[in-house]
């Protein structure tokens, strides 16, 4: 009986023909093991769902010839990559015919949609879904020829088994329906067998095809690996999984080696970049581990993220986020101002903007924001009740460990490493045992996270 390993491949890792190839070695390398059965999870070619979104928009217009024209440039991307990934007839030509339903699928859509001048979110799930079908398709031919004829390598469309909510473009997934449907697949991948097999799509119940949301495949190969009690997954991407910071700004940076999903969860919400650590949730709370790693350099050992990490490392990453607004609101009274607060608090409930960082003082508040639509709320909520003081080109740092506040001197390296040169204009912290933010001039703030990260990590 072999376990599975789902592995999950985004746009990137499948974006054309030598995309395409290198994941095929890693599922022969990484997937297929003497204890492992590959389930790959696919997303549709990089750029493939925009690029249907704005063909379903195209089809509203009076003319759909722009509509058809994006289609057939799609059909034409696909069939390269397929005719350069297989090289051999006849499978290239059986393989662009199969492809060749799904764009006279799409060409039937943009009509029915042109016609109507109605584009339902229904419809829009039956157009978007054309990218992971088509990917799948390309791939799964691929694989099963450079297996040869030893292997069983099927292709399974999700819309079988993925079964979600009827919210058409943000379907809830319903694992244990799921789970009751993936219960062959399971059989089959533990007698020996390998799948392929799509993300992001499903259907309903009633067997209408629905999306889950953009960047959804990491979402469904966290459900798959649930229901299908897979070993670990992993999320094959551009990047050698999660970093001790930004690249670009800290040369140094590098991958972290385990994380644990709540350090994860605090980087990406201050802005580190790599994947939505929630969508991968239900996998880690089933404490099946979670890897992320480069499809352009398998070789690395990329990020593990598990439940909890050990709490004895101070430090696991840093994050910047740029263009913070910056807005300090001050009662008039001197005095401890509730109903201020109340006023300020009562219009981010209103706009459902929530600041990133928020520090208060006897009659004043500061806070952090990453977008600037909630300011004009905020003056008019304060209109001749407080003053308000808006700064723009701001930065916040977060520094995240999961043993900040256990360990002492950590705060005095933080201010060292800040120096003469960078005002700190905000501080918070607190809020969560494993993180601290502060916010500086958008000028420093690439030599306070360079120093910031010399200090900690070098
Ligand atoms: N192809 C979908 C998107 O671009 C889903 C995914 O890649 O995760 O949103
Ligand atoms: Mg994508």
């Amino acid at each position: 009986m072999y376990k599975i390993v789902i592995q999950k491949f985004g746009g990137t890792s499948v974006e054309d023909a030598r995309a395409m190839a290198r994941s095929i070695a890693i599922v022969r390398e990484r997937g297929i093991t003497r204890r492992t059965r590959p389930l790959v999870v696919l997303s549709a070619c990089a750029g493939v769902t925009n690029a249907l979104i704005k063909t379903s928009e195209l089809s509203l217009k009076e003319n759909p010839r722009e509509a058809l024209t994006s289609i057939d440039q799609l059909e034409a991307r696909h069939a390269r990559t397929a005719r350069e990934l297989l090289e051999e007839e006849p499978l290239v030509r059986d393989v662009q015919q199969a492809l060749r339903a799904i764009w006279e699928e799409l060409r039937t859509l943009v009509r029915g949609i042109n016609l109507l001048r109605e584009l339902t979110p229904k419809r829009r799930d039956q157009m978007q879904s054309a990218g992971e079908r088509a990917s799948s398709l390309i791939f799964h031919a691929a694989l099963a020829r450079e297996l040869g004829s030893s292997r069983e390598v099927h292709l399974f469309d999700a819309r079988e088994f993925f079964i979600t909510s009827n919210e058409f473009t943000s379907a809830r997934p319903m694992q244990t329906e799921i789970a009751k449907r993936m219960k062959k697949i399971r059989s089959s991948l533990a007698k020996g067998a390998m799948g392929v097999t799509q993300g992001f799509i499903g259907s309903t119940l009633t067997g209408e095809t629905t999306t889950i949301g953009r960047g959804g495949s990491d979402f469904s190969a966290a459900i798959m690996g649930v229901a299908t009690e897979a070993d670990s997954i992993q999320i094959w991407t551009d990047v050698a999984g999660i970093m001790t910071c930004d690249p670009r700004v800290a040369t140094a940076a590098r991958s972290i080696e385990r994380i644990s999903f709540r350090e994860a969860s605090e980087l990406a919400f201050f802005g580190a970049k790599v994947l939505h650590p929630e969508t991968i949730w239900p996998a880690v709370e089933k404490e099946i581990p979670v890897l992320v790693l480069s499809s352009k350099e398998p070789e690395k050992p990329g990020t593990e993220i598990v439940e909890t990490t050990e709490k004895d490392r101070s430090m696991t990453g840093l994050a910047i986020k740029r263009a913070i607004i910056l807005v300090r609101i001050a009662g008039q009274s001197g005095q401890p101002d509730a109903a201020v607060q109340q006023i300020v608090w009562g219009a981010l409930a209103e706009s459902g903007a929530l600041p990133l960082a928020v520090s208060l003082s006897v009659d004043s508040a500061s806070f952090a924001f990453a977008d600037t639509a909630v300011i004009p709320l905020l003056r008019a909520a304060c209109e001749g009740l407080a003053g308000i003081d808006v700064q723009t080109e701001r930065a916040l740092i977060t520094l995240v460990g999961p043993g900040l506040h256990s360990q002492s001197g950590i705060a005095a390296r933080i201010f060292r490493a800040l120096g003469r040169t960078a005002n700190c204009e905000m501080i918070s912290y607190g809020g969560s045992e494993s993180a601290i933010s502060f916010v500086v001039h958008d000028d420093v703030a690439s030599r306070v996270a360079k120093r910031l990260h010399a200090e900690f990590f070098e």
